[in-house]
Formats: structure tokens, C-alpha cells, sequence
């Protein structure tokens, strides 16, 4: 797989082989290979300039590095718009696919992620260290929105909320993805009709296990009915963050 550099659908792939030797060349690159829900084989590389130190709920964020306010794929609208590098390459890439996938797709709405140098932004708990980001659901019938809405939620485009999911938890650097327990079902669904199987469902969501339980990727939390929450695992080589 060749990258264009042009296309900005495709930010960060490269071929194995001349990331190997880039690497050896460059100790601040990182590259992170996996297999997308489309099946394709990625190797994604990127400079790794941020730190992310202590937690996402009491740490900061150093070199953080800022999407800008809309891009291929995305619109964003908080004044919190700064993460880690793996975090931006990720997302960024992500969004890509999905404008592979569905190519009249009408942007995604992004909320927070983190400020420059991270530490708290009201009203959220965590966002501390540039490995949490917000988007909005996708309404049916391809509506673009600029903000988080009340979505009724028999008008939420489940299939292409949860693509959007699929294409970050694919890349093996998801720790968690937030969401009311009551859109869970509805997620479940939208993926089940998109062919995943009963093991995987059950490796994904929480559902139906009740919104207590400590099992699925995909978890219950109070509120995110307009939008979901996904955090990372710490970056690769990132001795100073910490996951819990
Ligand atoms: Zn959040």
C-alpha cells in the first residue's frame, strides 16, 4: 500500500517495508499496523512530538497537537481541540475510511478533545490528556449538523455512528467508547446487520448485560445521548501516561 500525500483521505499509510527504515532513522516516529473493518492491511506512522502524562482524569498533555477547526471528514466546534499525536493521526484516519466507505458523507461534529497543554476543561471529568475526543452522532437522511443535537433517537444513523467506531477500534488503540446504555441496543443492531457476529458483539458492547456491567468495549455512561466518547490507550513509548 502506497500513501498519496495528496489525498487527504489517505493522512499516514505507508508501506511496511520503508516505515522499517524510517524508524531506524527517526526515534520520535511510531507506526501502529492493523487490519480495517473493510479488511484492508494499514500501517499508519507519524512523529510522536506530545506526552501525555498521568491520567486522562488528572493529568496533562505536553506538545499537544491541534486539529484544526474542520477538515476532510469533520467539523469542530470546542475551543478544546488538542491531543496526542497517535491521537490525531488515528482520528484523522478514521474519518478517512469513512469518506472511503460513504463518500457523500456529510461531516462528522467533533466536540472536545483537550487543551494545548491539557488539565481540566468544565464540565469534563476526564479530557485531561489529550487521549479523549467527542463526536456526534450522524443523523439519518445525511443531514449535517454543527453542533451536538437531540437527535430523536429512532433518527440516529446507527450504521454509520457505529462505521465510524468500528474504523477506531480497529486500529487496536481504543481503551473505551462511552454512549447511553439506551442507544447501545440500537448500535448492536446497526453492527449485527453490518455482519458482525454474536462473539464479536458481545467482545464489543456492554449490551445487554445492563449498564453496570464491566464487560464490552462499548460502555454505558450517564448522558452521551448526543454524542459519544472515545478514549485511546496511552501512545506507543509514552512512559508518562497512565491509563487509570
Ligand atoms: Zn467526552
Amino acid at each position: 500500500m502506497v500513501s498519496n500525500p495528496s489525498d487527504p483521505r489517505t493522512p499516514a499509510v505507508v508501506s511496511s517495508h520503508l516505515e522499517a527504515q524510517a524508524l531506524d532513522n527517526d526515534p520520535s516516529l511510531r507506526q501502529i499496523s492493523f487490519v480495517t473493518p473493510r479488511g484492508k492491511p494499514v500501517t499508519l506512522r507519524y512523529k510522536q512530538r506530545a506526552r501525555s502524562v498521568g491520567s486522562s482524569a488528572r493529568g496533562h498533555l505536553e506538545n499537544g497537537r491541534c486539529l484544526p477547526e474542520k477538515g476532510p471528514g469533520f467539523v469542530r466546534f470546542s475551543k478544546a481541540g488538542c491531543g496526542t499525536d497517535e491521537t490525531a493521526t488515528l482520528v484523522m484516519f478514521a474519518l478517512g475510511e469513512m469518506l472511503a466507505t460513504y463518500p457523500d458523507i456529510v461531516p462528522v461534529v467533533i466536540g472536545a478533545l483537550s487543551m494545548p497543554t491539557g488539565g481540566r476543561i468544565k464540565p469534563h471529568k476526564s479530557h485531561r490528556s489529550g487521549r479523549d475526543i467527542d463526536f456526534g452522532f450522524f443523523r439519518e437522511g445525511n443531514v449535517p449538523l454543527s453542533r451536538f443535537e437531540d437527535i430523536p433517537f429512532d433518527r440516529i444513523d446507527y450504521e454509520r455512528s457505529f462505521s465510524l467506531m468500528a474504523n477506531l477500534i480497529a486500529t487496536g488503540r481504543v481503551q473505551s467508547i462511552y454512549v447511553n446504555y439506551a442507544l447501545e441496543k440500537h448500535l448492536v443492531k446497526a453492527a449485527s446487520d453490518m455482519g458482525y457476529d454474536d462473539e464479536q458483539l458481545s467482545w464489543l458492547f456492554q449490551y445487554p448485560r445492563g449498564r453496570g456491567a464491566k464487560v464490552g468495549l462499548i460502555r454505558h455512561e450517564k448522558g452521551h445521548t448526543r454524542h459519544f466518547h472515545v478514549r485511546f490507550v496511552c501512545p506507543v513509548g509514552d512512559d508518562s501516561c497512565r491509563e487509570n
